[in-house]
């Protein structure tokens, strides 16, 4: 593992009484993975990377870069470097100057210098612009010079604290994909920190989900989506619908249906994406999750319609549909419907 956390606990003294931000980590970050924390504002991210890159001291428990305790290690013995979401570039340097500024410090040798800065600029894109300065540059060009910056100390491991909060969201995405594309160009552990989920869903190898100082979840997007581990990651991460009641004989009886629960009895609590719910006005076949209800809204959304469903007991389930060319069956609002869905789509 390029970094392992052990149990890591950060409190801090906040008008006399003590505040933990960070209330027990553990994980490991593989080399050359993009690995993301995501979480709400406030649930501990920053912190939890400031003890990474050592700008913090945890209270409690052990950081490991590449096997290596660094626990009590300064920040500059530690083959980390971070990106902030303010840049932080020397506005009266050039780019070239800003790039190439650790490894003066650093007394490497001009020939080296000219040659890695090149390069790095070239990754980022930035090659015919070296002259400029930070304020002629776009957002987004500002921010791969800082990228650029960090990358060319070699770092072992790259923190990005929220880079891209301060672009608007078409240049958002576009940095999304150059991003993941320098990341594959460079071969080295990203960790990126972002309370946006569409964000850590498209650009990361693994995410570590953040709630209130603890991870609920740590896995592949595909698994965080289809299967989230606990109600809040389901909440967090995408639209869910949450039913919940008292299951007998592996069958939840809600809204005049069933929900298939296989293998459950007892109080639970069972999540359906709205995506995988079908909408119609005949009865679903027996194998099915199927509940009664009328639609309460419609909501156009161009690729896809959304639809509020009340069931009779009073809960409303989301639905999305997509909007095939032939536009079938649409439901209106006040129509009665059944929604359905297999028993493998609840969880
Ligand atoms: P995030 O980055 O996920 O928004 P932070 O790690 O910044 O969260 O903060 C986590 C919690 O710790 C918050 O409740 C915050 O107020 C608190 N916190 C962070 N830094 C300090 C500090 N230096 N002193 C006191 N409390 C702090
Ligand atoms: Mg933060």
């Amino acid at each position: 593992n390029a970094i392992e956390l052990e149990d890591v606990v950060k409190e801090y003294l906040s008008h006399g009484e003590v505040v933990q931000a960070v209330r027990g980590v553990t994980l490991g970050i593989a080399e050359g993975e993009f690995f993301s924390l995501l979480g709400p504002s406030g649930c501990g991210k920053t912190t939890t990377m400031r003890m990474v890159a050592g700008f913090e001291e945890p209270s409690k428990g052990v950081v490991k870069l590449l096997g290596k305790d660094v626990t009590n290690v300064p920040p500059n013995k530690r083959d980390v470097n971070m990106v902030f979401q303010s840049y932080a570039l020397f506005p009266h340097m050039s780019v070239w100057d800003n790039v190439a500024f650790g490894l003066k410090q650093r007394r490497t040798p001009q020939e080296e210098i000219r040659r890695r800065v090149g390069e790095m600029l070239e990754i980022v894109d930035l090659t015919g612009r070296e002259k400029r300065r930070p304020r002629e540059m776009s957002g987004g060009q500002q921010q791969r010079v800082a990228l650029a910056r960090a990358l060319v100390n070699r770092p072992r491991a790259l923190l990005l604290d929220e880079p891209l909060g301060a672009l608007d969201l078409k240049l958002r995405q576009a940095m999304q994909i150059e991003l993941k594309r320098i990341q594959r160009e460079v071969g080295i552990t990203f960790v990126y920190v972002t309370h946006d989920q569409n964000e850590a869903l498209t650009m990361s190898d693994r995410i570590a989900v953040m709630n209130d100082g603890l991870v609920e979840q740590l896995a592949r997007p595909r698994e965080i989506y289809e299967r989230p581990a606990t109600a809040f990651v389901a909440g967090f991460i995408g639209t869910s619908n949450l039913l919940a009641g008292t299951a007998t004989g592996g069958e939840l009886k809600i809204g005049g249906g069933r929900v298939l629960v296989p293998g459950h009895e007892g109080d639970v609590t069972v999540t359906v994406r709205p995506e995988k719910i079908l909408i119609g006005t005949d009865e679903p076949g027996a194998g099915l999750s199927a509940v009664r209800g009328s639609v309460a809204e419609v909501v156009y959304l161009g690729t896809y319609n959304s639809y509020a469903v009340s069931l009779a007991d009073g809960a409303e389930i989301t639905v999305f549909q997509q909007n095939a060319n032939d536009a079938t069956a649409t439901a209106e609002r006040g129509d009665s419907v059944w929604l359905s869905w297999q028993a493998q789509h609840s969880y």
